[in-house]
């Protein structure tokens, strides 16, 4: 508990990022150190139901993430990508985020109907983004299990665009 406090006392907030008036968490000192991240996903693994078969990764922050809890899970992971960076798409999604607007893909031939997914990224804001890894994952016949994120920014309701999800938070600011 102690460790994982210490890990997110790290999480630095830079202001006016990427625009003026918003409030930036930035992880990057916690994935600089080696105690932090371990303690971070350790916690995120302990927090998700031990029969997922995938984790869905969100770009790009959460592939920091969803790579060494898929790992600790013994499961596999699925990179939910940017247009553009994927040879062969199963499917998009298009949605709005706190700074602007954005589009999602899942990649073909990895998802399999059924299969039990968890979704991982590092900040739940508006919770747009996480709304359209479940559309995608679900859009797919597979289903979403559980959300795994580090911080919650409860200010800006994410949790209202993903109501009856199991939404696992390592900390609310
Ligand atoms: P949402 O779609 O919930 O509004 O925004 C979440 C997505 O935007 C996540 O993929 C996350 O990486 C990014 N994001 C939004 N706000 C922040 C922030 O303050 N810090 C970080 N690290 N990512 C953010």
């Amino acid at each position: 508990m102690a460790d994982l406090r210490r890990a997110l006392e790290l999480v630095r907030t830079v202001p006016d990022f990427p625009e003026p008036g918003v409030l930036f968490r930035d992880l990057n000192p916690l994935f600089a150190d080696a105690e932090a991240v371990r303690t971070v996903v350790d916690a995120m693994a302990a927090g998700l139901p031990a029969d997922v078969d995938v984790i869905a990764a969100v770009e790009a922050r959460g592939f920091l993430l969803g790579g060494p809890v898929a790992v600790a899970l013994g499961c596999g992971l699925v990179p939910i990508r940017k247009p553009g960076k994927l040879p062969a798409v199963a499917d998009r999604v298009d949605y709005s985020l706190e700074y602007g607007t954005a589009s999602l893909e899942l990649p073909a031939g990895v998802l399999e109907p059924g299969q039990r997914v968890a979704v991982v990224d590092d900040v739940l804001a508006t919770g747009g983004t996480v709304a359209a890894v479940c559309q995608l994952v679900e859009r797919a016949g597979a289903r979403v299990s559980a959300v795994s994120v580090v911080l919650e920014l409860t200010a800006l309701g994410g949790r209202g665009l993903l109501p009856g999800r199991d939404i696992q938070v390592l900390q609310t600011i």
